[in-house]
């Protein structure tokens, strides 16, 4: 596929980048594999210096960055802004807490000591999704290469200029060749990368089907890998929940980044005794969103991230009417030029239906009422996903049952999925498998080494 740059607002392509040659690929790969040998031996405080001028470098470039990010995949600028933001915050926090994460730990064997120690293991492989185009880089940059690992990273082809810019803060914040480099590469070779002895490990964020194709060519490598993939996330409203705070939050959960977020709500399961008038105070603030141009702050509507998302999605959407939901708002492209999706709502959706396994990627929102508790966390686990979810009710411990019973990697208590530098953020199922940040990311790429104290004579 080729690399450009499509403004999602008006259709127009504004550059066309080439891939590489595979010459070039050579000579970049052989970079980044002498940059390891020296980088995997120097401490963490000098690592630490490159990584946190380049979180300072994001936020001397915030304006810069976030456009660039609005212009090619139609994020709403206050929200760039936001993840420029938290991005540098996610390379700030890995520079000051790689060292205490990775300290050696000491171990209780019943006779003599031991230890485990972590130790970088290489040349790391990242290929990454477009929709938080700067977030998914520093969520792989600041936890790897501080452990000592070094990145060569695929970035997604329709946000070339924001993976190029994110590499040059690396070499502007005085980084050696290698350590951070760049690949418009293209799938092939993808492919060829990961069967190649010099790349140690492979970490992917993107949808299920690139999952198992790159999780396939790793595992055939026997290569260490991290899956992060797609979603379907449950919001469970129970009946206690306090309604207009939960529906603020449901339209910010379907919504942000125009709905294209892995772990967003998509299936909102309510119980009965509210579902009538969620679903009403639901309807009236998507409808209250105005579509706009992302670069304008009053916008509140931006635009899906392409063409080609905006008629996957509305084909969904016909094709889930057509196996018997019911449209209850939307369910089409708004009527003006750009990559516009109506907010929707789908109620009826049934087992059988492919939309009730689907991913809905774009701001559609599928309703469901249940009787009571029981039902609604049945009904989130009877999903292929487990990435994350939420529980409204204004009972904590009831909120915490009802968290342990959903099989995920996260679930949330009143409030939407989230992700923050310091914990773990990953899925279960068809959602991956793998975390990254926090202390469990940061460990996915390192040699965890048992180091055994004498505690025994030698057999004669
Ligand atoms: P995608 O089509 O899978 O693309 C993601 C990345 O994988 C891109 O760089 C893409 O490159 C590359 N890719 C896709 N197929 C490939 C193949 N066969 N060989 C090599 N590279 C391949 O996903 P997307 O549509 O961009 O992103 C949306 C998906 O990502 C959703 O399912 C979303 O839920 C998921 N996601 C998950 C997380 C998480 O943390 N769990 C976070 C964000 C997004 P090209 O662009 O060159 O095709």
């Amino acid at each position: 596929m080729a690399y450009q740059t499509i403004n999602p607002f008006n259709g127009k392509t504004v550059q066309i980048f080439e891939t590489v040659t595979d010459r070039q690929l050579e000579t970049k790969l052989a970079a980044a594999t002498a940059a390891f040998e020296k980088w995997r031996k120097i401490s963490y405080a000098e690592r630490a210096k490159i990584v946190a001028k380049v979180g300072e470098l994001m936020l001397a470039n915030m304006d810069n960055l976030a456009k660039t990010m609005t212009l090619e995949m139609g994020k709403r600028i206050s929200e760039a802004r936001g993840e420029v933001d938290f991005s540098a915050r996610i390379l700030a926090y890995y520079a000051k807490n790689a060292e205490k994460f990775l300290a050696p730990v000491k171990l209780h064997p019943v006779h003599g000591t031991a230890h485990m120690e972590s130790s970088p293991i290489g040349v790391i492989f990242c290929v990454e999704p477009w929709n938080f185009p700067y977030y998914q880089l520093a969520r792989v940059a600041g936890p790897h290469l501080m452990a000592g690992n070094v990145l060569m990273v695929k970035h997604a082809s329709n946000v070339p200029q924001c993976a190029i810019a994110f590499e040059k803060l690396w070499i502007e914040a005085g980084a050696p060749v290698g350590l951070y480099t760049n690949l418009q590469i293209s799938h092939d070779q993808t492919d060829k990368l990961i069967n190649d002895p010099r790349i140690k490990g492979v970490a992917l964020t993107g949808s299920v089907d690139a999952g198992r194709t790159i999780a396939a060519c790793a595992g055939k490598n026997v290569k260490i890998s991290s899956m992060e993939l797609g979603g379907s996330d449950a919001f469970i409203v129970l009946e206690d929940a306090d309604l207009d705070l939960t529906v603020k939050w449901a339209v910010w959960g379907r919504m942000y980044n125009t709905g294209q977020t892995c772990c967003a709500a998509k299936r909102f399961i309510v119980v009965e005794s509210l579902a009538d008038k969620f679903l009403e105070k639901f309807q009236v603030a998507l409808e209250a969103l105005k579509p706009g141009d992302p670069m304008d702050e009053k916008t509140t509507l931006g635009p899906l991230s392409s063409e080609a998302a905006l008629v996957t999605l509305e084909k969904q959407v016909a094709d889930a009417m057509a196996k018997g939901a019911t449209l209850v708002m939307g369910g089409k492209r708004i009527d003006r030029p750009g990559s516009f999706m109506a907010p929707t709502i789908l109620t009826d959706v049934k087992p059988g239906n492919p939309a009730f396994r689907d991913e809905f990627f774009g701001p559609v929102a599928m309703f469901f009422r249940v009787k009571d508790e029981d039902a609604a966390v049945a009904l989130a686990n009877d999903s292929d996903f487990g990435l994350g979810g939420s529980v409204f009710t204004k009972d904590i411990a009831r909120g915490e049952r009802v968290a342990s019973r959903v099989e995920t990697g996260m679930m949330f208590i009143n409030n939407i999925d989230w992700s923050d530098p310091e914990l773990p953020f990953g899925g279960i199922k068809d959602s991956g498998y793998g975390r990254e940040l926090g202390d469990m990311g940061i460990q996915e790429f390192v040699n965890k080494k048992l180091v055994r104290h004498a505690v025994m004579d030698a057999p004669v």
